[in-house]
Order: C-alpha cells, then sequence, then structure tokens
C-alpha cells in the first residue's frame, strides 16, 4: 500500500515576539508513505523540531503566523506519537507506570495493561527495571522507556525528535538498532529528525536535507541500505561511506550558512 500518512504542503512558520519575528520554516513541502521511515537532517537551529511541533499541531496561533497545510490519514483514535527531545518521563512514576500511561489513556484493562506494558519492557530491554523510578535510571534507559511509553500508546504514526542527542555514542548506536528492530516489526510509519548524520543515513529509507533557517527542504535521497541493516555494521559498508559523502557536501555548506547567521 502507498498511502500517504503525512503531507505536509508550503508550510510557513513565523514566530513572533516582542523582539521581533523569527521566520523558522519557509515553504515546506513533502509527504510520508505508510510504513515509511523519513529522516529530516539539517543543522541546529534550522527548525526541525518548529516542523515536528506544526505537524502534531503544538504551535499556538498566538505565538506564530502559520501559513500552508498540514494533512495527517491515520484512524481517528490512533493519530500520532510524540518522541520529545527532552525527558518527558513523570518522576513519581515507576518504569512500569510510565509505560502504562499511554495505555491508561486508550481505556485499557488492568490485564491488559499489563500484558502490553511487559511485552514492551522485554522489547526495548528493561527486564528487571520495572519498578525502578526515573531518577534511578541511566540516559539510555530512560530513552529506552520513552520508546515503550510512545509504542504503548500504539500510534499509527510517531515522530521522534533527536531522541538519542543526548546519549553517548555506545548507547546511541544500541538503541538506534533497537529502533530498527521495532520498525521492521511493527511498520510504523516513523518521521524522525537529526542533526547527525551517521544516525539519518543509519536509520532512513528515506532522507530529506533541510537547509539554514528559515528551514525548507532542500534535497532528496534514497537510502539503498540493506532492509535488515544492523545500526553498527551498516557503518563498515562501502555504500554508508559514499552516502556520507554525498550528503555531507550538501548539508556542511547549510551548517556553515546556519553558524554564520547566530
Ligand atoms: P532546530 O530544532 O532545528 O534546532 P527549532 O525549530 O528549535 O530548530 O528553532 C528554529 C528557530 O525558531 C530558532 O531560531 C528558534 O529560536 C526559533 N523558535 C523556536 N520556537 C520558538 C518560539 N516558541 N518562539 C520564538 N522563536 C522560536
Ligand atoms: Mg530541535
Amino acid at each position: 500500500m502507498n498511502a500517504k500518512k503525512i503531507v505536509v504542503e508550503n508550510l510557513t512558520v513565523i514566530f513572533s515576539s516582542p523582539r521581533g519575528e523569527v521566520e523558522a520554516l519557509r515553504d515546506v513541502s513533502f509527504s510520508v508513505q505508510d510504513g515509511e521511515f523519513v529522516v529530516i537532517i539539517g543543522p541546529s537551529g534550522c527548525g526541525k523540531s518548529t516542523l515536528l511541533n506544526a505537524i502534531s499541531g503544538l504551535i499556538r496561533s498566538e505565538d506564530a503566523y502559520i501559513s500552508g497545510e498540514v494533512a495527517i490519514t491515520s484512524p481517528s483514535d490512533k493519530g500520532i506519537g510524540y518522541l520529545f527531545q527532552k525527558d518527558t518521563l513523570l518522576p513519581w512514576r515507576t518504569v512500569l507506570g510510565n509505560i502504562e500511561v499511554g495505555l491508561e489513556v486508550r481505556g485499557a484493562s488492568e490485564e491488559v495493561k499489563r500484558k502490553v506494558a511487559n511485552g514492551l519492557i522485554r522489547k526495548v530491554g528493561l527486564q528487571g527495571f520495572e519498578n525502578k523510578f526515573p531518577h534511578e535510571l541511566s540516559g539510555g534507559m530512560r530513552q529506552r522507556v520513552s520508546i515503550a511509553r510512545t509504542l504503548a500508546y500504539n500510534p499509527d504514526i510517531i515522530l521522534m525528535d533527536e531522541p538519542f542527542g543526548a546519549l553517548d555514542a555506545q548507547t546511541r548506536i544500541l538503541l538506534q538498532d533497537e529502533l530498527l528492530k521495532i520498525w521492521r516489526e511493527t511498520r510504523k510509519t516513523i518521521l524522525l529528525v537529526t542533526h547527525d548524520l551517521s544516525e539519518a543515513i543509519t536509520l532512513a529509507k528515506r532522507i530529506l536535507l533541510m537547509s539554514a533557517r528559515p528551514g525548507t527542504i532542500r534535497k532528496e535521497y534514497r537510502i539503498d541500505l540493506p532492509e535488515s541493516r544492523s545500526a553498527l555494521k551498516v557503518r563498515f559498508m562501502s555504500r554508508f561511506t559514499e552516502l556520507y559523502r554525498e550528503i555531507w557536501k550538501e548539508l556542511s555548506e547549510e551548517v556553515y550558512k546556519q553558524l554564520r547567521a547566530r
């Protein structure tokens, strides 16, 4: 099936504050197919978080001028799961309790809740930590809980904002691997943004390259690496290096532009 899950057309977002106007996005257009894993890459400050916020309807009209269209196609009760850049776990709830939040929202019974939550705990490798609180966990573990919580909600579409940005390089590769496995198993539609080119090539079926601010889609790359790739092994493939070189040439121009604009 080739249904479009996310369609963004000519999206422009201009924030206004007493200090003036900031044009975050200009005329952004792209779409994401059902079951596709798309990564948007762009320099820090180019408007990536703004784009995900706009897609999920989180930008208030008091804060910004928004024009263009965002269309989401999904069964009405499933919608979007959003994994934020910052840690949003509830500190007073255990690992299990945090994962169950997504199920409570759906009104699942106690029994279903336990069963699904325990399955997800296994999937993200947190067995034995069910009753720990967020402050007792490492950053990598907290991020696993966040991923499990998002999956518990069982959304049709998952938006991820630099989900592994705060982790050390080793943990990042492990969780990227985990995410690839989960995507292969569930075929969720995933739109992830990052400033990390290795991460983008490792995960994506398609990369959209964003320009310096105001962000716009500058180029698109099909990532023809094996779908069954491992996040570690893929880095040693010559095709990975070729793609890295090709995309970095364009990305670095935008990174320099963005740095000069600060
Ligand atoms: P990225 O996620 O790519 O690093 P952001 O989307 O966070 O970039 O930010 C893009 C630009 O929009 C930045 O210049 C930022 O300061 C500005 N911006 C983001 N959110 C707001 C807001 N709520 N009010 C005013 N300016 C904002
Ligand atoms: Mg951001």
